[in-house]
């Protein structure tokens, strides 16, 4: 593939008060189609930082791509910037310009024109790219071998005119990217315990742990990605999720249909997570019940028929609390399988026989009923993520 090097460019990107949408997503979309991207950069409103940037880059790579910075005001300096480094003057592509605007109702032209005046220039020699969502122009310039496009920075002006781009290179069939959803491995130990199958294949393998499952995402010819997707599925067998489910609501969304269970939840420090997250997934209204958020005693004691002596004896966050809050669940919801959380999300709350992190768990399934606890580690919302997920797999297993 060729080698690419992908812009952003915003104030409020490198402040941290938007999430960067545009290159993550056009990274993606390039790999896909079997290119090499060499670095994603994101850098401030400033001319001489993209200049730096074309420095560095262009003349070296086959495509640089930058978003944003082309909007009408004067702190979007890209044109300058790429206008400068080039050493040619900004031409106005008027009549282009006057198309877009003559899409926008007439009260709205005026002050476009005033204010978007600067939005009509792009380098000399430069090739416009049409805006059909907005009324900044994109455009595209060579430079000793690099191809560089400059496109507006709304998420979806981006997307829009990216196309652009992704038609510049032929869409690479042979290539894809496979995952495998892994429950319940640690990161490290899953990588240990497939090390040497990977080793025997010519593929991109990269680990995205999220609390409790680690997706191993395969990128490569596509038939070395089924192959090794293969392998996986048969060493990890009864741990991977299957290939039509996205997410472990899913497959649990999926199994229950298929089995034709009822499902029903009680939480406590999850506080309604795992019946959203069920209920995220369509066609969860042929499985699911309901779910019982019991924060207090009180309440779980009043909605789930906790006995009293139950939690003065064991505490809330205890394993017979646990079973009592899904033998409650199931019952209330007339379901044929429950699962319960009941844990210390922290940062305050822990003793010393029972630490922050401390959580409980409780699964039946028809008249069967299992227990457990674990001590997870991490700030609140972490704990109760894994909380949520420990609970999910339970339920798929
Ligand atoms: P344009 O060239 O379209 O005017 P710009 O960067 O010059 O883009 P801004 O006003 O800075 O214009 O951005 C427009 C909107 O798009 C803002 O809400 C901004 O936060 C958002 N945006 C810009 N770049 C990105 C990006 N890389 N990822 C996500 N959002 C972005
Ligand atoms: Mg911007």
């Amino acid at each position: 593939g060729n080698n690419v090097v992908l812009i952003a460019v915003g104030d409020e990107l490198i402040a941290g008060l938007k999430k960067e949408a545009n290159i993550s997503w056009l990274s993606a979309e390039l790999m896909l189609r079997g290119q090499d991207v060499v670095a994603m950069e994101v850098i401030p409103d400033q001319e001489e930082v993209l200049v730096d940037m074309l420095d560095r880059w262009a003349g070296r790579v086959a495509l640089i791509v930058i978003s944003g910075g082309l909007g009408p005001t004067h702190d979007d300096r890209t044109r300058e910037a790429i206008a400068k480094f080039l050493g040619l003057p900004l031409v106005a592509e008027k009549d282009v310009y006057d198309r877009i605007i003559s899409r926008y109702p007439a009260e709205l032209k005026e002050s476009l024109e005033r204010s978007g005046e600067r939005q009509a220039y792009i380098p000399s020699g430069a090739q416009p790219i049409l805006n059909p969502l907005g009324s900044a122009l994109g455009f595209s310039i060579d430079f000793k071998g690099t191809k560089i496009f400059a496109l507006p920075g709304v998420p979806q002006e981006f997307r829009e005119m990216a196309r652009v781009v992704l038609d510049f290179f032929k869409k690479d069939d042979e290539v894809c990217v496979g995952l495998c959803k892994v429950v319940g491995w640690p990161e490290i130990k899953l990588k240990d315990h497939i090390a040497n199958i990977i080793r025997e294949f010519p593929a991109n393998v990269m680990f995205l742990p999220e609390p409790n499952i680690v997706t191993v995402a395969i990128k490569g010819p596509k038939h070395i990605v089924a192959t090794l997707q293969g392998k996986l599925m048969k060493l990890m067998k009864g741990d991977i999720l299957p290939e039509n489910a996205s997410s472990l609501e899913d497959a649990v969304v999926k199994l229950a249909s298929k089995l034709n269970i009822s499902l029903a939840f009680a939480e406590s420090c999850t506080g309604g997570m795992v019946g959203e997250s069920v209920t995220r997934i369509p066609g969860a209204s042929s499985v699911f019940a309901g779910s019982a958020v019991c924060y207090s005693n009180e309440a779980k004691e009043a909605v789930l028929g906790v006995p009293r002596e139950v939690i003065e004896q064991f505490g809330a966050v205890s394993e017979e609390c646990a079973v009592a809050m899904a033998r409650g669940a199931a019952n209330i919801f007339k379901a044929n399988c429950s699962a319960s959380v009941t844990g210390i999300a922290g940062p305050s709350g822990g003793s010393e026989r029972k630490p922050v992190g401390t959580v409980c768990f409780a699964v039946t399934c028809f008249q069967r009923c299992k227990s457990w606890t674990r001590h997870l580690q991490g700030d609140r919302e972490t704990i109760r993520l894994w909380s949520n997920n420990i609970a999910l797999e339970a339920v798929w297993r």
